[in-house]
């Protein structure tokens, strides 16, 4: 059985800036991390569309929203523990350079997400801190005792850092559930919080590939739950496109289980307009020698061809 001081589960995002975190306070500490994958930081290569979106100058409460009856203050005590400039400064001094654009995304400066795990794997082995993988625990035993499919472990202290439920492809199946539980710990229901929309309605497979900059806002009966401005993206399965993404925390919320209460997307493709106006618009464009299919020429924001929408934070 190996032994180390700590050790750290997952090798993605979190646990890889556990272990270099640990290792930077307590230099003496021996860490470990365990990744069931064949190679640490699958999720990491896959964000911000392949070249990973490290952070957001305009990071802050605002661009937040909670449902009513949750707490709005929540990203407050991650905000202040740990800025953006800190962690600007924790990549710059891995060697990471980064360029921020004008929407205030920064991202390494060769668009590379594998630049960002290339830093964090080669310090963790600069740290000595070995990344065991092809190691998948099943088990943990307080005290502490992990077993994996390749033989056990002991630590003194455990850092869970299994991920979500998000892309299981790239190996997060939810496997926290099943360690925490025997520990005592619980876990409240799960449900997606920033991914497309699937519609009911033919119209988005119609304009698939179409996109314009407007407003989306989902409606539950009269009630608007939350609006969103941005790009929207039309596919054959629904909506995409960031306010999209935004709103579908509150569609899972609000559309779990059966007996379901049904959800509307109302689209807005022309906010800057009041509906009287948009209407004596075309009342206006019926006296010019537009044919019917002409008529809406020059109206359109961003209307185009368009590349599915990548998740990028
Ligand atoms: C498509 C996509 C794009 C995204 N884009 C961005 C972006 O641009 N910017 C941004 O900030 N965020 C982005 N995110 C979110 C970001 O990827 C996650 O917040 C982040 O990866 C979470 O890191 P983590 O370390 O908590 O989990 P993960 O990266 O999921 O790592 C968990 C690790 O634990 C391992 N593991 C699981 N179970 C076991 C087990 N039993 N034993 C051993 N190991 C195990 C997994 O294999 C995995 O390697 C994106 C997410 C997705 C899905």
């Amino acid at each position: 059985m190996q032994s180390f001081d700590v050790i750290i589960i997952g090798a993605g995002a979190a646990g890889l800036l556990a272990a270099l975190q640990l290792k930077r306070e307590n230099p003496a500490i021996s860490a470990a991390v365990l990744e069931k994958s064949p190679r640490p930081g699958r999720k990491l290569l896959a964000t911000g569309g392949g070249r990973c979106n490290i952070a957001n100058r305009r990071a802050g409460q605002a661009a937040y929203f909670t449902a009513a009856g949750e707490n709005p203050d929540f990203v407050l005590p991650a905000f202040a523990a740990y800025p953006v400039a800190d962690d600007l400064a924790f990549f710059a001094d891995l060697g990471l350079l980064t360029k921020e654009e004008e929407d205030g995304k920064i991202y390494p400066l060769g668009d590379q997400a594998a630049a960002v795990l290339d830093v964090l794997r080669l310090q963790a082995a600069a740290n000595n801190v070995p990344i065991f993988t092809e190691t998948a625990v099943t088990s943990i035993t307080p005290g502490w005792r992990i077993a994996t499919d390749k033989g056990s472990f002991a630590a003194r202290a455990v850092i869970l850092a299994l991920g979500g439920v998000a892309s299981p492809q790239l190996g997060t199946a939810g496997d926290f559930a099943a360690m925490l539980s025997p520990l005592g710990h619980k876990t409240t229901r799960l449900y997606p919080a920033l991914t497309q929309l699937k519609c009911q309605s033919p119209l988005p497979k119609a304009l698939q590939g179409v996109k314009f900059t407007g407003q989306a806002a989902i409606w539950q009966g009269d009630k608007c739950l939350a609006e969103a401005s941005g790009e929207v993206l039309f596919a054959a399965y629904g909506l995409s496109g960031p306010p999209v993404l935004q709103l579908s925390r509150l569609a899972a919320m609000h559309y779990p289980e059966p007996p379901r209460r049904a959800l509307t997307v109302r689209l807005d493709l022309l906010p800057a307009f009041t509906i009287e106006e948009i209407r004596a618009e075309l009342a206006r464009r019926r006296t010019l020698p537009f044919t019917l299919e002409d008529m809406l020429s020059g109206l359109q924001q961003a209307a185009g061809a368009a590349a599915d929408q990548t998740l990028d934070g």
